[in-house]
């Protein structure tokens, strides 16, 4: 699979209408299929999880924005069903409580990046400052429009400091969110999942539309790279995601840490 094919090049316009949400390109097989690859390629995500722990020199971070009922929480049962938790954690943004309010809005986001050896995923991420922050005008403008720039310096940073990092922005159309929606209403298992507010956001998809954009052209970077993903079918979304993160991982040459000297040959008695 050409991945490249999914990743926004650094300042360049992002029209989302013109990126398909139902393609399987890059994927000659059936669903089946598809499910079969993400289940080798999770399986693999989980080798190289334990190469990363053991070595605890590398941080990953993954970042996940979609529109409600993109599939976040998929992506993440689907990737990690066999990491060890130990090394592995997954931070959600909700709505900042007062304390969180009352400083500035990476501070409660910092300090949930990866330590050495960690992955951590980010289900949602300091990217709702651009968000839902600009769509439900939380802040003025002036102050929200400053923070792609802070964004990508923080990013930077992280990367600088030896974090790698990706993200994947899963692109859903509104048909279907309309879908996953009725399932989730007449779904009595799903029930959870649904709340009335969540049509008040689907109102403004427009709005969030244009956000998503402005996110996606204004902060993907080298260091720091957006990935669209179509995610109106379920199977294809995890396998595009599974194929980013072994591919990322592989790239940073992990392996196991050498033995302490004089090991060799020793026998337990
Ligand atoms: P999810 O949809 O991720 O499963 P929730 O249904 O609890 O989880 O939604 C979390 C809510 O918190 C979303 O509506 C999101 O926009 C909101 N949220 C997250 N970060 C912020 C933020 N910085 N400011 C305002 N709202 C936020």
């Amino acid at each position: 699979m050409q991945l490249t094919s999914f990743r926004v090049k650094p300042t360049t316009a992002v029209d989302l209408d013109a990126v398909p949400t139902r393609s399987t390109d890059g994927f000659s097989g059936d669903k089946a299929a598809g499910r079969a690859r993400t289940a080798e390629l999770a399986l693999r995500i989980a080798e190289l999880q334990r190469m990363l722990f053991a070595g605890a020199t590398e941080r990953l971070l993954l970042v996940l924005q979609a529109p409600d009922a993109g599939g976040k929480d998929a992506i993440i049962a689907a990737l990690l069903s066999g990491v060890n938790p130990q090394g592995t954690r997954v931070a959600n943004f909700k709505q900042p409580s007062d304390e969180e309010l009352a400083h500035d809005y990476l501070w409660r986001v910092h300090r949930h990046a990866p330590a050495k050896g960690e992955i951590a995923v980010f289900n949602r991420s300091h990217y709702e400052d651009v968000l839902v922050v600009a769509v439900h005008d939380l802040v003025p403008e002036r102050i929200w429009s400053r923070r792609y720039e802070h964004i990508n310096g923080f990013e930077k940073m992280l990367a600088d400091e030896g974090t790698t990092i990706i993200k994947l922005f899963l692109h859903l159309s509104p048909e279907e969110q309309a879908v996953r929606f009725q399932e989730r209403i007449d779904d009595p298992t799903k029930h959870w999942k649904f709340r009335r507010g969540d049509l008040d956001e689907r109102a403004r998809w427009t709005d969030y539309r244009v956000a998503f954009e402005a996110m996606l052209a204004r902060t993907s970077t080298e260091w720091a790279p957006w990935y669209i993903i179509p995610a109106d079918r379920t199977w294809y979304r995890n396998l595009v995601a599974a194929e980013i993160v072994v591919s990322t991982l592989e790239s940073l040459g992990l392996r196991y840490p050498d033995p302490e000297p004089g090991l060799e040959g020793l026998k337990i008695r």
